[in-house]
């Protein structure tokens, strides 16, 4: 299949889930001379432990990607809350985790990546590469393989939440997504924020507010200072779906609950290993 991307096959598209590209085509925004479908490749679709990596296959389904946090462990509660936040029953059963990625955008596991810092395996015909996965930068005749990053600790807890007008059903008008780690006293080891818009129109971390809660102890009086901080570093855009300050305060909101949620998991000793 790599022989026929970067050859006869070269102009065309691959097709997974097919959630993202069939709508696309329909409203004429893409017109791939030819469709590759990839679904039969059954060996990319896994999430497992390997040597301290966690590894998700890109045709992993996002219902298998909820599923495997009874394996992964609670801590990953990012995937869990894909349930509740991902397209509807039948979308979560088709679309894929490398569609995901390669749509890339606000989508959503692409924040869940930026906190989790996973890396996109991507192979072609050259050969093998590695990139950031909420910016594979892909050529046509490039497939990502797979997804990992480095296994979460107990001290860990990963968070998302999306705030949107239509119950589960595509881009939120917010979405915050997570990774917080206390060390043994309770104080922000590390924190990881990405929202699905920092400046303008483009996702990324909050990397001012980051950098803010480490080294403190998580309560009321921090929070407030770094919702704060928030307010003044990010400033999304305004769309016909909310103005860019609606966009902030409820930035500010998600995220603080999110900050709180996960440090009363940790400190309650979510996950006993
Ligand atoms: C009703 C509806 C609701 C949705 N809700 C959400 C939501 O809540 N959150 C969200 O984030 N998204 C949502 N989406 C968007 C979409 O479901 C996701 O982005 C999905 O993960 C795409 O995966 P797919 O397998 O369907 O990709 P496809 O549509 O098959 O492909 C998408 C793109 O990725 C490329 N591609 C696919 N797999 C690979 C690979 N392994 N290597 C290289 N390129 C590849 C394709 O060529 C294409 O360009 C929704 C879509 C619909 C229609």
């Amino acid at each position: 299949m790599l022989d026929y991307l970067a050859g006869e096959g070269r102009g065309a598209s691959i097709i997974a889930g097919g959630t993202d590209i069939i709508p696309a085509m329909r409203r004429g925004a893409l017109r791939p001379r030819k469709l590759v479908d990839i679904t039969g490749l059954r060996e990319l679709r896994y999430v497992r432990h390997d040597n301290g990596l966690v590894r998700i296959g890109a045709l992993t389904t996002i219902s298998q990607l909820v599923s495997s946090v009874a394996w992964l462990g609670r801590r990953y509660y990012c995937f869990g809350a894909m349930d509740i936040h991902f397209g509807s029953w039948s979308i979560r059963n088709m679309a894929t985790v490398g569609g995901n990625i390669s749509s890339g955008g606000e989508r959503d596991l692409v924040q869940v990546f930026r906190v989790l810092e996973g890396y996109a395996r991507i192979r072609s015909r050259e050969g093998e590469r590695i990139a950031p996965a909420w910016k594979p930068e892909l050529r046509e005749d490039e497939i990502i393989t797979e997804v990992f990053f480095k296994d979460l600790n107990k001290n860990s807890w990963t968070w998302f939440d999306k705030l949107e007008k239509r119950a589960a059903n595509g881009i939120g008008i917010v979405t915050v997504s997570l990774m917080l780690r206390l060390d043994d006293d309770g104080v922000v080891d590390d924190v990881r924020i990405a929202l699905n818009r920092v400046r303008g129109k483009e996702a990324g971390r909050a990397r001012e507010t980051e950098q803010f809660l480490k080294g403190k102890r998580i309560g009321y009086e921090t929070l407030r200072e770094a919702m704060e901080v928030m307010g003044r570093e990010i400033s999304p855009a305004s769309d016909f779906r909310a103005s860019g300050e609606f966009r902030r305060e409820a930035s500010k909101i998600l995220t603080r609950r999110a900050i709180e949620d996960a440090a009363k998991m940790i400190t309650a000793g979510g996950e006993a290993e």
